[in-house]
């Protein structure tokens, strides 16, 4: 099963032609999964190999426009250009953010007369009081349920942080676990971990053969660890002939912060392969940084280490930081490859490998616990 980190939006603020507002797609097993959505999302897409309408499950990080402007559209042109079946209704799509993001996406849908034609649900996130600054907090009036659900609209959930990880669990199916954490931002921001169920090892079907095991129904029932007792009153066990489980592949992405709120982050992101980041400003600039509810590199980095990655991704960068290839020496002071050198520094013999994100970069995420450019 192939997964995959592409990256639609690696700059801050507002998208520019060097970088487009935060947006990335994971991609697992043929589905999609948009984390972020900033304006000139839909664009993006159109210009990458991938397909808005594989889109089956949205993450927003947190309320910033440049993580979410790009969503009403983004909704509007998949539904344009869905060709819906007289018998079926298409899939629903989970959208899953902070409290208040059902009402701007309804005001927005309504206000403008936008008609979805496929169902989707909004899944708020509770954040607390010691997300952000006091000036930082939404005002319970915004976030209040207001009006009535769409005609596309179905009820969504209302997520609460587990007492015990603190962290809130959004997908637990039989494939994946999606989890979110908190953090600190200028307004309550959030990170999620993406978790593959570990799944039974490879059955030796040579050896079954081997001992006269017709492939069918028996194959299923040891991958399921049941025990067999052979024609011949042999007892099989599941350990003979399958291999250790394989551990599934763990992908995280950090909406803004300046730091974590508690340990949920931990919890979450412990081990991961891939631990997406943000470094909007240089690590010289980190008063400034952190007065903002941002990180530098080394602060990124520090993350990294704690949770024992392998691999980290800086993002979301100022857009004065061109992407490497597109800076112009005579013109542009600020060095992204110098963020990278910095985020090395604090890393240094941890094993962690540091990578700079730029539009349209795609990272696989193999199995084998081995991430490749
Ligand atoms: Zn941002
Ligand atoms: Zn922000």
């Amino acid at each position: 099963m192939s997964m995959d980190v592409t990256f639609l939006g690696s700059g801050s603020a507002y998208p520019s032609p060097q970088r487009g507002a935060s947006a990335l797609v994971l991609r697992i097993d043929g589905e999609s999964f948009l984390f972020d959505c900033g304006e000139g999302t839909q664009t993006q897409l159109m210009k990458s190999p991938l397909r808005a309408s594989k889109i089956s499950k949205v993450f927003i990080s947190h309320l910033h426009g440049d993580h979410l402007f790009g969503l009403p559209g983004l909704l509007c042109t998949i539904s344009m250009n869905l060709s819906p079946l007289p018998d079926r209704s298409p899939p629903l799509i989970d959208i899953f953010g902070p409290c208040g993001l059902r009402r701007f996406l309804r005001v927005s849908l309504q206000l403008s007369g936008s008609q979805l034609i496929f169902p989707y649900a909004v899944h708020e996130l509770v954040p607390s009081d010691d997300q952000c600054p006091e000036e930082g907090r939404i005002d319970p009036e915004l976030t209040r349920e207001g009006g009535i659900l769409l005609p596309q609209e179905r009820p969504g959930r209302t997520l609460h942080p587990d007492p015990n990880t603190e962290c809130f669990t959004l997908v637990d199916d039989k494939l994946i676990l999606v989890k979110a954490f908190k953090l600190f931002h200028r307004i309550p921001s959030f990170g999620f971990s993406l978790e593959e169920k570990e799944r039974p090892g490879r059955l030796n079907t040579e050896l079954l053969k081997e001992l006269g095991v017709k492939p069918g129904p028996f194959y299923g029932r040891l991958k399921n660890r049941e025990s067999l007792t052979l024609d011949d009153g042999r007892v099989l066990t599941p350990s003979e002939v399958l291999d250790p489980p394989v551990k599934g592949r763990k992908v995280c992405v950090f909406g803004d912060c300046c730091r974590p709120v508690g340990k949920a982050y931990k919890h979450a992101c412990e081990g991961a392969d891939l631990l997406v980041h943000e470094a909007t400003l240089e690590d010289g600039q980190q008063e400034k940084a952190v007065e903002h509810g941002h990180s530098t590199p080394s602060m990124a980095a520090a993350i990294a280490k704690d949770c024992g990655v392998k691999m980290l991704v800086l993002s979301h960068f100022s857009q004065r930081y061109k992407p490497e290839g597109l800076r112009r020496e005579e013109e542009d002071e600020d060095d992204v490859t110098e963020m990278k050198r910095q985020a090395e520094g604090i890393l240094q013999g941890s094993g962690t490998e540091v990578v700079l994100a730029q539009d349209f970069l795609t990272l696989t995420v193999n199995l084998e616990k081995r991430v490749m450019q």
